[in-house]
């Protein structure tokens, strides 16, 4: 079986031509495989569709790795040190250690919470950002003890942070 990834349908027309549908039009793999008029529906072309997507999937997981090796290697070795800090930035953004993602914590009593940030953390920290519908609800200590409502931070400027679970309050960066 022919796994080539193709934005469009591709199967030959009676016209003589491929066909422009989008891969998987009016299917339940749209983005991948046939479209419903070309045996998309099909059981067939439905296998063929999950194989297509499974492969493309597999190669960017193979990327993966090497693209971080090679990051690594312009953070250590860039002649450009403009080089050289993007790609330690880049990996900060991945990583949600970026500059806009950094505010400064408190406890409960105004102390410092000690972050103890390893890979896992990070990881789980990543998850909450892209599920915010099952991250801990916010506890926002000041606005309850004053009875005011607490104005997000950094009004107008970017989206209200994202609070994880070992803050009690956060200001902006
Ligand atoms: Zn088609």
């Amino acid at each position: 079986m022919e796994v080539t990834p193709n934005p469009h349908c591709g199967a030959r027309t009676r016209a003589g031509d491929s066909c422009g549908n989008k891969a998987g039009f009016r299917t339940d793999h749209v983005g991948f495989g046939q479209c419903y008029l070309h045996g998309g529906a099909t059981e067939t072309g439905k296998k063929h569709a999950k194989a297509i997507r499974d492969d493309a999937f597999a190669r960017i997981l193979e990327m993966t790795d090497p693209a971080l090796a090679r990051i690594r290697a312009l953070i250590d070795y860039a002649e450009s040190e403009a080089v050289a800090l993007s790609a330690a930035r880049d990996i900060l953004d991945r990583a949600g250690l970026g500059a806009k993602h950094v505010h400064e914590h408190t406890g409960p009593d105004g102390g410092p919470i000690p972050l103890d940030v390893r890979a896992g953390d990070l990881l789980d920290r990543a998850r909450k950002l892209r599920s915010p519908a099952k991250a801990k609800p916010a506890t926002r200590k000041k606005a309850s003890a004053t009875g005011k409502k607490a104005s997000p931070p950094a009004r107008g400027k970017a989206p209200a942070p994202k609070v994880d679970k070992a803050a009690g309050n956060i200001k902006p960066a």
